[in-house]
């Protein structure tokens, strides 16, 4: 049987997914290690919603437990990020045809009392990853209705929240990533080892480089939007008259 793990680092990215599943099917609740997955159907696969925690190494661990334990055919992993480009705005979707690990830095040496200046980092070479999600999932996702911007780009992932414009415009200057998360490099990683068609999919909830900063409300409604085109997307992955 068919089964899609749809993933949310937290609550509220995917509650309201939950919500919707709800309507035509029970869900099952269950945890393991600390982490917690939704089981249900939609129109006769299985869907299995996960909450993989914030970050790249709980996003790590919980796409291996999901795989070892439910074993599923397409890997989905989607939420909230900031632009790294100006012309993004809160509510635009970003169909991640790429992601690249920008934690990986090195900085040039300083002496005790010569400070640290970020701008100085560049990227190392040991820990370069860049990713390409599953083609045809890509394609199938730029294909979904959607009332607002819909682009294909780069994900940038790093247990990092920048909020420095200069910061932001060298990090995409040298790695080319037009957003940033905490979770999509991570699960590409896994997905692409262990051989499972995967995609990521992120929506703009805040642009540091506009001064469209990081609050709730904005949250909540880049969320909102992000959760219905996942159940669109879903209700298309899962249309057996196709
Ligand atoms: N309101 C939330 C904020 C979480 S921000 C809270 O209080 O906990 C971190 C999460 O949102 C991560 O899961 C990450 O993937 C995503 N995210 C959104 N904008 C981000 C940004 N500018 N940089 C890094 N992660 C971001």
């Amino acid at each position: 049987m068919e089964t899609i793990l749809v993933q949310g680092a937290m609550t509220s990215e995917i509650e309201l997914i939950i919500k919707l599943l709800a309507e035509s099917n029970k869900i099952d609740i269950a945890e393991q290690n600390g982490y917690s997955f939704y089981e249900t159907y939609l129109n006769g696969t299985r869907i299995i919603v996960s909450k993989t925690e914030m970050g790249v190494m709980n996003a790590c661990i919980s796409t291996m437990i999901a795989i070892e334990k439910y074993k599923p055919n397409i890997v989905i992993n989607q939420g909230t990020a900031g632009a790294h480009l100006r012309e993004l705005n809160v509510g635009d979707i970003i169909i991640g045809e790429e992601a690249v690990y920008i934690n990986n830095t090195r900085s040039p040496a300083k002496k005790t009392g010569e400070g640290s200046n970020a701008l100085e980092w560049h990227p190392g070479n040991s820990l370069s990853i860049l990713v390409k999600a599953t083609c045809e999932l890509v394609e199938k996702a730029l294909s979904i209705p959607y009332e607002g911007k819909v682009l294909c780009g780069r994900l940038g992932t790093g247990d990092v929240f920048s909020k420095e414009a200069d910061r932001i415009d060298l990090l995409h200057s040298q790695l080319g990533e037009i957003s940033e998360d905490m979770e999509s490099v991570a699960v590409y990683n896994v997905c692409e080892k262990l051989n499972i068609p995967f995609i990521g999919i992120r929506v703009i909830s805040n642009n540091e480089l506009t001064g469209n900063s990081d609050i709730e409300k904005q949250f909540e409604i880049a969320q909102t939007k992000l959760q219905l085109f996942i159940f669109k997307f879903l209700t298309e992955l899962t249309d057996n008259s196709k």
